[in-house]
């Protein structure tokens, strides 16, 4: 989906909810390309003249995700990372020397995970697939380093 049309879908079917500060909050994260952990998401606000207090932010990613605009992933770590759902079901790879973060198409993958628990009789909210290893640039930098 297009992201201005994602934005404006959005605030037309949540539009009482939406405060212009969770727009600009959903506007972030769809103008980024990467997986934006609520410090991140604090910054650029900030550096788009918004007045708000992190506290304020993580409520605005709270009330997105419970909107279903925003997921969360963990990656394994003890802080989220933020996009939004506009791109469709899709994996993660993050590497855990660089902390890179990556996505890969997996929508098979996923609706079979998704399938296989309705057939479980599970109403099916979310499906994570998550890698971590290391990528090709650690790798190549790991072989250098050793002796
Ligand atoms: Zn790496
Ligand atoms: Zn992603």
């Amino acid at each position: 989906m297009d992201a201005d049309k994602y934005l404006i879908d959005a605030i037309r079917s949540q539009g009482r909810r939406l405060t212009r500060q969770r727009q600009l909050v959903l506007e972030i994260l769809q103008d980024s390309s990467e997986h934006l952990d609520a410090d991140a998401v604090y910054e650029l606000a900030k550096s788009r003249g918004l007045k708000v207090s992190l506290a304020t932010i993580y409520r605005s990613l709270s009330l997105l995700k419970d909107l279903g605009l925003v997921e969360e992933h963990r990656f394994g770590e003890d802080h989220g990372h933020f996009e939004t759902t506009q791109d469709g079901p899709h994996a993660h790879f993050t590497c855990l020397r660089c902390g890179r973060v990556v996505e890969l198409e997996a929508p098979k993958i996923i609706t079979a995970a998704r399938a296989h628990g309705e057939r479980a009789g599970f109403r099916v909210v979310e499906v994570t697939l998550h890698l971590s290893g290391y990528c090709d640039e650690c790798q190549n930098e790991m072989r250098e380093e050793q002796p």
